[in-house]
């Protein structure tokens, strides 16, 4: 199996789990039972990851609140901002994760309005749109960092400076940008945001929300309740391996922010290279490869004539995906192909691609050969 879904999950890193161990057999009392000297270890060990998370991201201890992954931390943004102000606008993008537009939609069915920001053809918000849309009664602006399907970094200074004219709250789906890119909360002055400890090589089922307490802090009104934990933000035992683990693999990603990403980013130009040899009619979706603004380790592109999904069957050694694993619960043509204006041949004849840390040049150029071999058999 060659994994090119890096997009949709990563490999825990070795590292990672054996960071996590300790935490599963030995130290593994309840961190909230700080009653017992068992409980205060795990205690303290959970707040020195927070301090180590927190400062990997630019950001103080008491802003980072533990969850599930960035689908819950994205509600817990959203719904917790709705549920504590007046204000009834809502301005997102058309290519926001689920775990963003679906809240929101769900907020439009309560009667906020919703403006989705149009997208250029490589998946920049519109930012005139943007400008014009804020109005008085603003909310909450919520622009991912960088795009799961495309690889899209947006343009977040422009954007700041035209939300930052207005009272409105700036959330950002941070997920595929944090472990990839150096990313500092406080300089990027968003409100909210939210990341995934899967997504670089961390475990699944935790993740975290940056609610920001310095300068205007930001109130949220929590959404699972219980025993209070989280000062009350988000009840539930703290899954104290989950939190360790993302702790290393935020540790591992700073330590080679300065070699993976240009080692990846070559492997995956390479790879486009080599499918474009020998498939000329092949087309790039989103940014240009070469541009800062798209993520080193995506490629998404167009195998015309062929249905994406057929493709990736024809070819099962290879892991990829057609539109986005993350909703790939309904096989709807992907909305971000269509939002950056490809029509619907195009979409479906997508796929995207993944590369990561563990990737290897001889996996690419197997992953090549397999691929072209499978669209001679399938193109008509
Ligand atoms: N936002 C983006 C941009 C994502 O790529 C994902 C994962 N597919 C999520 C949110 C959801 O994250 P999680 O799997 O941690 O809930």
């Amino acid at each position: 199996m060659i994994y090119l879904d890096n997009q949709a999950t990563t490999k825990c890193a070795a590292e990672v789990v054996a960071a996590m161990l300790p935490f599963f057999t030995e130290e593994y009392a309840n961190p909230s039972g700080v009653a017992n000297a068992f409980g205060r270890r795990t205690q303290e060990r959970v707040e020195a990851a927070r301090a180590s998370i927190a400062a990997q991201v630019g950001c103080q201890s008491s802003e980072i609140v533990f969850t599930s992954g960035s689908t819950e931390s994205n509600n817990l943004a959203i719904n917790g901002l709705l549920a504590r102000h007046e204000s009834r606008h809502i301005i997102t993008s058309q290519i926001e994760h689920p775990s963003v537009l679906a809240p929101i939609e769900q907020a439009e069915r309560r009667g906020f309005t919703v403006t989705r920001l149009l997208v250029d053809s490589c998946g920049h918000v519109d930012l005139n749109h943007l400008a014009e849309s804020i109005r008085p009664d603003t909310l909450l602006v919520s622009i991912m960092l960088a795009n799961n399907e495309i690889g899209t970094l947006q343009k977040w200074a422009q954007i700041v400076e035209i939300v930052r004219k207005s009272e409105a709250f700036l959330h950002t789906d941070a997920t595929q940008a944090i472990g990839k890119i150096p990313v500092s909360l406080s300089d990027l002055d968003v409100d909210l945001a939210s990341f995934s400890g899967h997504k670089m090589h961390g475990p699944k089922g935790v993740g975290a929300l940056f609610i920001r307490q310095r300068g205007r802090r930001v109130r949220l009104t929590q959404q699972v309740y219980g025993g209070g934990q989280e000062k009350g933000l988000r009840s539930g035992t703290l899954n104290v391996p989950g939190i360790v683990g993302l702790e290393a693999a935020l540790e591992l990603a700073a330590r080679e922010m300065d070699q993976v990403p240009a080692r990846i980013g070559q492997l995956r130009n390479e790879f486009f290279a080599e499918l474009v040899r020998q498939i000329p009619d092949l087309q790039l979706n989103g940014p240009a490869l070469d541009s800062p603004d798209r993520l080193w380790n995506n490629l998404n592109c167009v195998f015309p004539g062929v249905e994406g999904q057929t493709l990736a069957l024809a070819c099962e050694q290879v892991a990829m995906s057609s539109g986005s694993a993350c909703s790939a619960a309904h096989a709807e043509p992907s909305h971000v192909l269509k939002a950056i204006g490809r029509d619907l041949d195009e979409v479906r004849s997508s796929l995207r691609f993944g590369l990561s840390r563990f990737t290897t040049a001889a996996e690419i150029s197997a992953a090549a050969e397999l691929i072209v071999a499978a669209y001679r058999r399938l193109k008509p």
